[in-house]
């Protein structure tokens, strides 16, 4: 069976119990108003969980269709916004609770101006706007803004839709008075034709939690990927929906679920959890403020039951520093000539790492900071690592530059590692964009911060490049050597160059050579399998002068593991397997030293894997 999956996931068994609690309810009467409305079966009820990570639960009946109606209104003065800007709609419709029913004719006695959008005095005015600024496009431009919100195309039910449009008197003298205030500002018929045919567009319960979860993710699509809405105009819209979505019962919801919602009298109620969630219900039978009994009962004890509440937020607390460490706690897999080892070791605490993770809003921000002020005199180099931040908005992002540029005043060098995905170093308006240094790889952001102290710290006899350059005789792995033992040895080595880019050792090819490094830089890189299952070329080890490579095909004679490439020119000084078996015959003594010392130098680097390995499991 493909795809088998495992049962039991609690968050369907939630919605199964919440189903199960409350299908039985009777109370409640389907809305008859409009007669084609009637024809609802009560007993309809389904729930549906769309998450701003893309998945869906449901239960009952989730895929059945039923009008929109009032769960229209939100998304209609969303689109209003988006097309005539705020300042426009603001001398429209106004944004206070008006704490009456939803069919009120609910007007500001002096301007006549709506009390909120969620009412249908503000929804009509807001349909009529929309119709003005494009009388023949109208309906299309609703189907396929709803199309994005939905990530499916929609539908306009007509036996609702003229049901409604032949029996809504009521509605058609809202509009007309409007008109009369100059709030719709031409022939209203055309903009109540428009809230009518809206009204009536079909929706499952899922298309109303994908639409709910869309306003949950800022406006972004979950399931699409679209983007229907800006961020700032489905905050303004969730803040709406708080105060104004159930009508005359928003304030006690408010006080007693604390999740702003929209209900509509087709049976359907829209809640969403911002950043978590979108929930919807479907069940006809209404209560006295036209709000569906099931659905009010699913939401509540969602909230109670679960802790979903607006106001029952949990603060993460300093979840933002993943891990903080000096720099002695972690080398880059650059391997160091006992010479640069030397002039690190005193200094490598000079250096901080800190990994950063998930959102850097105010929250975010202030952790940080925390931290940052908490790094001691002694810091002079800052790697702050940005992998595992997934997002920087906007809004914030501006305390951070200050925050990373006072550091930066204080003469702290700072390096960001990983923050490709990120917006960091192209904010608009950041002054710490030109005084940062970025790296793809937190390991390249290791090496570069090694080779500052180096450049600090080293004499300027041996600053650099220059370290380790000379005589074969003076290369770190021939110290243990004796000096007769290291002129033989150098009498049958010979130094070959290398041009940046070229291949050394190949994978496979025998391993006849060994290589005593005297300029330059050469890479070790493997293809490594990563947790996603992928496979990434991956830097495994740097050699620059004074060290040796290509040892363990030498001595064990297997072919070679891996490619061995020069980054920049250099040179080394090789010995060749013929040379040294002539050595055993003629030199045994000089073969046995150089032995000793490979082993050595295996031994350290495994050592020093080890150590990295271990702190590792602390980080
Ligand atoms: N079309 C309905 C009306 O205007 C919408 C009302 C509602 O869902 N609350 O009467």
């Amino acid at each position: 069976m493909a795809g088998a999956e495992r049962q039991h996931n609690v968050i369907q068994d939630l919605l199964a119990d919440l189903h199960a609690s409350f299908k039985d309810v009777r109370e409640g009467r389907v809305a008859d108003y409009i007669p084609e409305l009637a024809k609802a079966c009560p007993d309809d009820f389904g729930i549906v969980i769309a998450t701003s990570g893309g998945r869906l639960y449901e239960i009952g009946d989730t895929r059945k269709e039923f009008t929109i109606q009032s769960i229209s209104k939100p998304f209609i003065y969303a689109l209003a916004l988006k097309m005539l800007s705020l300042d426009f709609m603001a001398t429209k419709i106004d944004v206070e609770p008006s704490g009456e029913a939803f069919n009120a004719i609910s007007l500001d006695p002096e301007s006549g101006k709506p009390r909120n959008p969620m009412i249908n005095a503000g929804a009509i005015a807001a349909s009529a706007q929309i119709c003005d600024a494009d009388p023949a496009g109208a309906v299309e431009l609703l189907l396929d803004y709803f199309a994005e919100l939905a990530g499916r195309r929609l539908t306009i039910n007509d036996a609702v839709y003229l049901s409604e449009k032949v029996t809504g008197h009521r509605n058609r003298a809202i509009g007309h008075l409007l008109r009369n205030f100059n709030i719709i500002e031409s022939d209203p018929e055309p903009a109540l034709d428009l809230y009518f045919q809206q009204c009536a567009i079909s929706v499952t319960c899922k298309d109303l939690a994908v639409m709910a979860a869309t306003l949950a993710c800022q406006g972004r699509n979950p399931f699409t990927g679209g983007q229907p809405l800006s961020k700032d105009i489905t905050v303004r819209v969730l803040a709406l929906m708080g105060t104004c979505g159930m009508y005359d019962f928003a304030g006690q919801w408010l006080h007693d679920v604390g999740i702003p919602a929209k209900s509509g009298v087709a049976g359907g109620v829209m809640a969403v959890i911002p950043g978590r969630l979108g929930i919807a219900t479907y069940s006809p039978p209404l209560d006295a403020f036209g709000n569906s009994v099931r659905g009010v009962a699913v939401c509540r004890q969602l909230s109670v039951g679960v802790g979903l509440s607006l106001f029952n937020q949990y603060f993460q607390k300093d979840a933002t520093i993943r891990r903080s460490y000096k720099g002695s706690q972690r080398q880059s897999r650059r391997w160091r000539s006992d010479q640069e080892l030397r002039i690190l070791a005193p200094h490598r605490d000079e250096v901080r790492i800190i990994h950063v993770q998930g959102v850097l809003d105010f929250g975010g921000i202030e952790q940080l900071a925390a931290e940052l002020v908490q790094l001691g005199s002694d810091v002079r180099i800052l790697i702050l690592d940005l992998a595992h931040v997934t997002e920087c908005p906007l809004e914030s992002s501006g305390l951070l530059d200050r925050q990373l540029c006072a550091i930066e005043d204080q003469g702290v060098e700072i390096l960001l590692s990983r923050a490709g995905r990120l917006p960091l170093v192209s904010m608009p308006g950041w002054k710490i964009s030109e005084r940062v240094e970025a790296y793809e790889h937190l390991d390249s952001a290791l090496e570069a911060a090694e080779d500052l102290l180096i450049a600090r710290y080293a004499e300027p006899a041996d600053d650099g490049e220059g370290l380790g350059l000379g005589a074969l005789e003076e290369h770190g792995l021939l110290q243990l050597l004796d000096e007769e033992h290291r002129r033989i040895l150098a009498e049958r080595m010979t130094l070959r160059s290398f041009a940046a880019g070229e291949c050394v050792i190949r994978r496979g090819e025998p391993g006849d050579e060994l290589f005593l490094v005297r300029s330059g830089r050469f890479d070790i890189a493997i293809d490594v399998r990563t947790g996603d299952g992928l496979s990434r070329a991956t830097r495994l080890a740097t050699f620059g002068p004074g060290l040796c490579f290509g040892e363990i095909g030498f001595v064990a004679g297997t072919p070679r593991s891996a490619d061995i490439i020069a980054t920049r020119p250099g040179a080394c000084w090789v010995l060749h397997r013929d040379a040294f078996e002539a050595l055993r015959c003629s030199h045994p003594d000089v073969v046995i030293a150089l032995l000793t010392a490979l082993t050595c130098d295996i031994g350290a680097k495994l050592t020093q894997t080890s150590v990295q390995l271990t702190l590792m499991e602390h980080y």
